[in-house]
């Protein structure tokens, strides 16, 4: 919204496929549904398809499901749906569509009907090279699933930052989601660094240029904004140096730990048993598209709990929830926490079997409508990895499904 954008030089209008108009529209469905079809309508001069995070790109492939017929019958006709009223963006988007195109809508119709999805970007943008969005920390979840709608084209993660300052960029654009490092930008912010287990004690804290190989680190900033020495709240660790700037890998957000008995489990352990899980859920009909959890203490012993959301691959399948798969995947959540989490659960039985509860479609969409009601944004929109609020816990435990169980303990090691 703000002048710099909308005064931008003419050049950079070219980047996009739709227009300001579009772009600005107050309201996101209108907004959604209108990048679609300008999308669809300049498929030919689709280079790249891009949004900041991954969450919004499969936010954007689940809009297409549910609105191809409508879109494909706009391209048809040339006119774009009477529920578009937004004025500008009505008419901006008319403008895009130029007039009826009856075979691009053909074409649209047999790429989307076809019931497996598999690579429907490429088919839909045969010239799109790459995926732009942010795929680390939290946003790693969604790599599968690009992966399917894309037929793996290079997943390019190009930027680190936040509301308050941009921290780095990403110099080997086409390196893997895993290997992914953000290089410092000095010159943008000024940077300091908080040694992991030394967060009571400021006066450890370390200069952008005296960070160590290795050490992990949480960010403080001070912005050109007025923010003062602003812990920013993620973990991160020295990979390596661009010259000799700094680069950091993202490991964690700093306060997102579970936990029932004596162990911690972080969000990489989290991130790395949703790895691991959704391998195993390959050998079934269906993919993961959100997830969260919490450590459930009602319980004796306590567990934790994870809301899984499950699509069919194929478009017109059901999801089929099976029982081995599933007790499978809690498996594999456990087998990736640390050697006090398998201890307690299998030795001592202080921790109970981790559970998978899985959720109605939508229900992450209902959670961030929850979290937007109180005041978040929606493009900048993360799903929490755990969630303590009793409110938001309701909204989820409203649409839960079944309830899975791993079958085993995890092997200790
Ligand atoms: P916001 O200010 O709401 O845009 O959120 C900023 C937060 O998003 C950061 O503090 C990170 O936790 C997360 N974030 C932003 N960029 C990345 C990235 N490239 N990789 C992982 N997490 C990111």
């Amino acid at each position: 919204m703000s002048d710099y954008f909308k005064n931008r030089p003419s050049k950079c209008n070219s980047e996009y496929t739709s227009p300001d108009q579009v772009i600005l529209c107050p309201d996101n469905n209108q907004s959604m549904y209108c990048h679609l079809l300008c999308g669809l309508s300049q498929r030919e001069n689709v280079v790249g398809v891009r949004a900041t995070f991954a969450h919004a790109l499969i936010k954007a492939l689940n809009a297409l499901q549910i609105y191809w017929k409508e879109l494909s019958s706009n391209i048809r006709s040339g006119h774009v749906s009477e529920w578009i009223t937004d004025i500008n963006c009505r008419n901006s988007v008319s403008a895009i569509l130029g007039g009826p195109d009856p075979e691009l809508a053909d074409l649209v119709e047999r790429e989307c009907s076809n019931n497996s999805w598999e690579g429907i970007i490429t088919r839909l943008w045969p010239k799109a090279k790459y995926i732009e969005c942010i795929v680390t920390g939290q946003m790693a979840q969604y790599i599968p699933t690009l992966e399917f709608y894309s037929n793996k084209l290079p997943i390019v993660s190009m930027i680190y930052g936040s509301s308050e300052s941009i921290f780095g960029v990403n110099v080997n654009p086409l390196s893997k989601p895993q290997d992914v490092s953000y290089t410092f930008l000095p010159n943008i912010s000024y940077f300091e660094f908080l040694p992991v287990d030394h967060e009571e004690d400021m006066n450890s804290i370390v200069d952008l240029v005296d960070v160590k190989l290795g050490c992990c680190y949480e960010t403080v900033v001070t912005s050109y904004f007025g923010l003062h020495r602003y812990l920013v709240g993620d973990i991160l660790q020295v990979t390596g140096f661009y010259n000799k700037t700094p680069q950091f890998r993202f490991v964690r957000r700093k306060n997102t730990v579970l936990t029932v008995n004596s162990e911690t489990t972080t969000e990489e352990d989290i991130l790395k048993g949703i790895a691991r899980a959704t391998l195993v859920l390959e050998s079934s009909n269906s993919m993961l598209m959100g997830f969260t959890c919490y450590a459930d203490i009602s319980t004796f012993p306590g567990h934790y709990v994870f809301y899984w959301e499950l699509k069919a691959k194929d478009v017109n399948d059901v999801v089929e929830l099976d029982e081995k798969v599933l007790a499978e995947c809690c498996y594999a959540l456990e087998e990736s926490f640390d050697s006090l989490y398998k201890r307690l659960r299998s030795k001592e039985g202080s921790v109970g079997a981790l559970e998978i509860r899985v959720v109605q479609q939508g229900t992450f969409d209902s959670l961030m409508e929850y979290f937007i009601s109180k005041g978040g944004s929606s493009a900048q929109y993360k799903t929490p990895m755990c969630i303590n609020s009793s409110e938001a816990l309701a909204v989820l435990e409203d649409k839960v499904l079944a309830r899975f169980y791993s079958e085993k303990s995890p092997p200790l090691n």
